[in-house]
Formats: C-alpha cells, structure tokens, sequence
C-alpha cells in the first residue's frame, strides 16, 4: 500500500505522520522547531525515510502562505529563513520523492473535507480558531490556493475599517477579533482575573463563566459569536459553500457555546448551510498534508 509522510510545521513543533492511502496513520512523531529551519527539516525527513523505505511522497503543511505550484514560502515572519525558501524543489532533489506543499490551514480544511466532518460535501470552508484564525477552501476536494496562495486567509478578512492592528500590517481584519489571542486581548483590556491564581483567565474560562451567567463573560461571548457569524455570512456571500467546518483550540470548548452560535448564524444565512464541528484535532494538518498526495 501506497505510504505517504505527512509533516505539519509549526511555530513551536513539527508533527510528522506516516499515512497510508486510506489514510490511516502508522507512526505518529513531533519533535520541536529548530531554526535553520530547511536543513533540520531534511535530516528529519530523510531519517524518516531510511526507517520507511516504501515511502512515496511527502506533503508538507507549514504556517505562513506558500505557492503550491513552486513549492516556495511566499510569506512566512516568525519562522526565521523559512520565507524565500525553496522547499519542494530542495526536499524533491535530497530525497529523490515527490513533494507537496500548502499552508497549514488550507491542508487541515483537505483533512476534513477529504476523511472528515464534511465527507460528503462538494464545497467546504473549514476554520481553525486557534491563536490565530485560519481558513481553507475546498471545492470538489482540491484546495482553492489563489493566485499567490492567498486565498482563504479568512482572518484577514476585514471585519471593522480602521479597528485594531493586525500582524498583517492592515487594521480591523477579523483574527483580532475572532482567535484564542484576540480573546486574551479582550479578556486583558476587561481586566478578568482567575481569583484562584491572580493570572487573566484564558479563553475557555472565559466562555464556562459566560454559560454560569457572569455579566462581561456573557458580553464578551455575545460579540465573539456574532462576529464569528458576520464571517461566515460574509464568506457565504462570496463563495456559497454547503459546508463550514469550525476547528481550533479555541472551538474544545464550543459545547459552551454553540447553540448560541448557531442561532446567531441562522438570522444570517442567505442559502442553507451546514455548520460542524470539526472531526480532527491537533493531527488534521499532518493528516491534509498527507492528503496532498493522495
Ligand atoms: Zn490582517
């Protein structure tokens, strides 16, 4: 059977999977992110490879936005190197393997819509609320990459003109508003603290506080859902997906809150839509990655 590894890179780890083409995963490893990133990238692969001979293909899901068609980091800051690099040209030349390479998101939405929640819809937008917020876009199983690889960059979407800046440079785009650090911002600047350890609460507080009925928890969830809404209404006037699947750190906790949500989002919609929870967790972008491949 036709074996492919799948690599996530992350800021802080890489998650590298060995997935049949069924994709049922064999070996499941992460080791940290090391800087230089490429040449610790390869030597990880190619140890991979020497204990997997029958491997036939990597996919690669990385942060950052990526030209799938040169397989080069179009845009990438935290990850120092990495932007610039040639990674499908280098990685295919080292290990004599086909290679493929999209952004995180975008293979995490392949994951789900390919093996997950949203299996049997043709046009999917998955959403990954996590630090950031993070979209992917898939029609007819493919991702829908852009001209520049920037397409499905939903948390740059402009929610409100002139509101916060954002790490893009620009101001008011949705991740400042919709992702696990916009929350911390906003749990910051309404000075909610944990009484048991005197740290701000983290998000997931935040919204077990809003469903015991704490006042500015309770506010602060009501913004957060309908914003979440505006998104996905916005997204549905352009795109029309049957299917939105939300995943992330942030949405583990969405038994808080989700009900709630979807009454927000029913007032919005132009045409029916299917809203899911997504199926993966932390391995949808190893697993989309793989999925790039098969
Ligand atoms: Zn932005």
């Amino acid at each position: 059977m036709k074996q492919i590894l799948g690599v996530d890179i992350g800021g802080t780890k890489i998650r590298f999977g060995v997935v049949n083409e069924n994709g049922k995963v064999v070996k499941d490893l992460t080791v940290p992110t090391k800087l230089p990133l490429y040449p610790y990238l390869e030597e990880q692969i190619l140890e991979l490879k020497r204990v997997y001979p029958n491997l036939t293909g990597i996919g690669i899901g990385t942060r950052g936005m990526v030209d799938a068609e040169t397989g080069v980091i179009t845009f990438e800051k935290e990850l120092e190197g990495w932007q610039g690099t040639s990674v499908k040209a280098q990685l295919q030349a080292a290990t004599g393997l086909q290679v493929e390479i999209n952004n995180d998101a975008n293979c995490a939405a392949l994951a789900e819509a390919r093996l997950g929640e949203a299996k049997n819809f043709r046009r999917v937008i998955c959403l990954t609320v996590g630090t950031g917020l993070g979209g992917g876009i898939i029609f007819d199983g493919q991702i829908v990459n852009g001209t520049h690889g920037g397409a499905g960059e939903v948390g740059h979407l402009i929610l409100y003109p002139h509101g916060q800046l954002c790490s893009c440079g620009r101001k008011g785009c949705s991740e400042q508003y919709v992702s696990g650090s916009a929350l911390r911002r906003i749990i910051k600047e309404n000075n909610l603290l944990d009484s048991e350890t005197g740290e701000w609460i983290l998000p997931h507080q935040l919204f077990k506080m809003a469903a015991n009925g704490h006042i500015v928890a309770k506010a602060i969830q009501e913004q957060f859902l309908s914003d979440f809404a505006i998104i996905i209404s916005n997204l549905q006037a352009i795109l029309d997906m049957d299917c939105v699947v939300i995943g992330g750190g942030v949405s583990e906790s969405a038994e808080d809150w989700w009900e709630l949500f979807l009454e927000k989002i029913e007032p919005l919609k132009l045409k029916p839509l299917e809203v899911k929870r997504a199926s993966f967790g932390n391995e949808a972008g190893m697993l989309g990655a793989a999925m790039l491949l098969i």
